[in-house]
């Protein structure tokens, strides 16, 4: 007897929590995660796939991970210095870039720094 009836075999699935995705999902619907390059080329889904890294490094217990935060970080804060330091920009519009990039930078930097540095501290245990 020939098996007409094939099983359908299991959809798509997200590669970080293996949920079920729709094929079309450029994101996962449970975590969030990017699941295709569209992702990160369509202008505004980059910024949410941008957003889902400094998310998963704010919680990394990998010190090159750490190191790469502060690498990518770096460039940022001195184009801040040069947007704040250049004697042709508006005064008010410079004082107001670097204050948004040293307050945001400066926030994801501390956060990383911290949870990394916590999450050490428990992974050696008390003692
Ligand atoms: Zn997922």
């Amino acid at each position: 007897m020939e098996e007409e009836q094939v099983a359908a075999g299991p959809g798509p699935c997200c590669p970080h929590c293996f949920s079920p995705v729709e094929e079309t999902a450029h994101f996962c619907p449970r975590c969030g995660r990017p699941l295709t390059s569209f992702a990160a080329t369509d202008p505004i889904q980059s910024i949410r796939t941008e957003g889902q890294l400094y998310r998963g490094a704010a919680h990394t217990t990998r010190p090159l991970v750490l190191i790469g935060m502060w690498l990518l970080s770096i460039p940022t804060l001195g184009m801040g210095f040069v947007v704040l330091l250049d004697p042709r920009g508006e005064v008010g519009a410079a004082i107001a870039t670097s204050i948004c990039v040293f307050a945001l930078y400066g926030a994801i930097l501390y956060r990383v720094t911290a949870n990394y540095l916590r999450a050490r501290k428990k992974l050696s245990g008390p003692g």
